[in-house]
């Protein structure tokens, strides 16, 4: 059986990361949330009140609390910096704000997409972000790029929140997410946009085990291919 390099990417709550994490776990396919990596230098940037000029700083940090992966007891995946749980803060209104300029600073770029490249190296990986199909993983056998309307991606945000206990309101979370995409399309290194080879896909009023399918069908004919 052929493994393959899946790569998803799009704008802010266009199911990418919930679609990513049901498909790696019907093919057992590892899976990467790479917008989880910026969060977590952007809590890291935070909370040691670090600005644009201290990305040397910003990278120390990050060298002194790696980012790693781990599993809750309910199987879903948790975040950490060094030995700290960051699962929850990364989602928080500050992080989710401050985002936009620390993963547009070129060093912290480089360092987190050889992060990201390494954990894909010989493995069946899914990973979703902004730049998967176009730099981290140019070579990826399957390009996913999602969209979806701002109203249905502040929906979907708005009731993600709720379930997590975070406090939100429904005009401001769709301004938020129209100002993260413009900034995410807008800055010079590696902007959000779809490889050329990707397939887009509009998942306005589709439901997620309609994309789950979408795309796990096609995944699943070429690694059936070998
Ligand atoms: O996917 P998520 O919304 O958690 O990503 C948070 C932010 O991280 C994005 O708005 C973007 O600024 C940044 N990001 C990125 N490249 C990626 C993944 C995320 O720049 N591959």
């Amino acid at each position: 059986m052929k493994l393959i390099r899946i790569a998803i990417d799009g704008p802010a709550s266009s199911g990418k990361s919930t679609v990513a994490k049901i498909i790696a776990k019907n093919l057992d396919y590892t899976y990467l949330d790479t917008g989880a990596m910026y969060r977590s230098a952007t809590y890291l940037a935070l909370k040691n009140g670090l600005g644009e000029k201290d990305v040397n700083a910003i990278l120390d940090q990050l060298a002194e609390h790696p980012i790693s992966f781990g599993r809750a007891e309910d199987g879903s995946q948790t975040v950490f910096v060094g030995d700290q749980d960051v699962t929850l803060a990364i989602r928080q209104n500050d992080v989710t704000n401050n985002v936009s300029w620390v993963s547009a600073l070129p060093e912290i770029r480089e360092e987190l997409v050889n992060q990201q490249r390494r954990i894909a190296e010989g493995s069946a990986i899914i990973m979703d972000g902004r730049d998967i199909g176009t730099v981290v993983l140019p070579d990826a056998e399957l390009k996913i790029f999602l969209i979806a309307s701002v109203e249905e991606r502040a929906e979907r945000r708005f009731k993600e929140n709720q379930e997590k206990g975070i406090e939100s309101d429904f005009e401001t979370l769709k301004e938020e997410i129209a100002a993260r995409d413009y900034k995410d399309s807008h800055r010079k290194l590696s902007p959000l946009k779809a490889a050329d080879d990707a397939i887009t896909f509009d998942t306005t009023g589709v439901s997620i085990e309609g994309v789950v399918n979408f795309i796990q069908e096609k995944a699943e004919k070429m690694i059936d291919m070998n």
